[in-house]
């Protein structure tokens, strides 16, 4: 997606080899006209998987997420880190291990908002071990949904995530694929730049 793809190089910043900061536009500004297109991106790669709702992780997936569900017409849910005095009961949790922060935390989603009629499309802004993505398929799988894909804002594909859901068979579309980050410099993978 080329307009992503001029926002990372005008505005991310390389921390490190392997983490990029996009703070002004994603993480923590959010740009509200690339989040409207990145939607209609994601919302037109999956039309055809009947997605019935949107899943994701607070707090940097649910802005991508919602613009993905207006426009195909579904709720946007977003998995929990956090344990709320009002979620308490009739949860479905799975375990994450964070790469930036690195730390395991327990993400959970209330059954109320998921169940065995879904079709569900989880969304997140960074892939990078794959770890989030994954404990957001254990809850579609806990929940007996079906699982659409994952959509993906940014993928780091020199980290191991993409190739790990690639084999075991999921869907994974990212808007943005980084084939490194060496030297201060984002480069791109070359399909990607079309
Ligand atoms: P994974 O679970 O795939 O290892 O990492 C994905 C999660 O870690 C995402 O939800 C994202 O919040 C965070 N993450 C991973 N890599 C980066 C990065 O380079 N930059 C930022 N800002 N977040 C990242």
């Amino acid at each position: 997606m080329e307009k992503l793809q001029e926002k990372i190089m005008a505005d991310g910043k390389v921390l490190s080899d392997s983490v990029l900061k996009v703070d002004s536009f994603l993480n923590h500004q959010i740009d509200p006209v690339l989040m409207q297109a990145i939607g209609e991106e994601f919302a037109s790669r999956f039309s055809g998987e009947g997605i019935t709702k949107i899943l994701t992780l607070e707090s940097s997936g649910i802005a991508p997420a919602m613009m993905t569900g207006l426009v195909l017409g579904v709720p946007a849910v977003f998995a929990r880190k956090r344990k709320s005095l009002t979620l308490v009961d009739r949860l479905y949790t799975a375990s994450v291990h964070s790469f930036t922060k690195n730390e395991t935390n327990d993400i959970s989603v209330s059954r109320d908002f998921i169940d065995e009629t879904d079709v569900v499309l989880v969304i997140d802004d960074f892939l990078a071990n794959g770890q989030a993505a994954l404990g957001l398929i254990d809850i579609v799988e806990q929940a007996g949904a079906a699982l659409g894909g994952v959509g993906i804002v940014i993928e780091k594909g020199f980290q191991e995530g993409g190739a790990m859901l690639r084999n075991r068979g999921v869907r994974v579309e990212s808007l943005a694929i980084i084939s490194s980050l060496a030297n201060g410099k984002v480069e791109f993978l070359e399909e990607e730049k079309a």
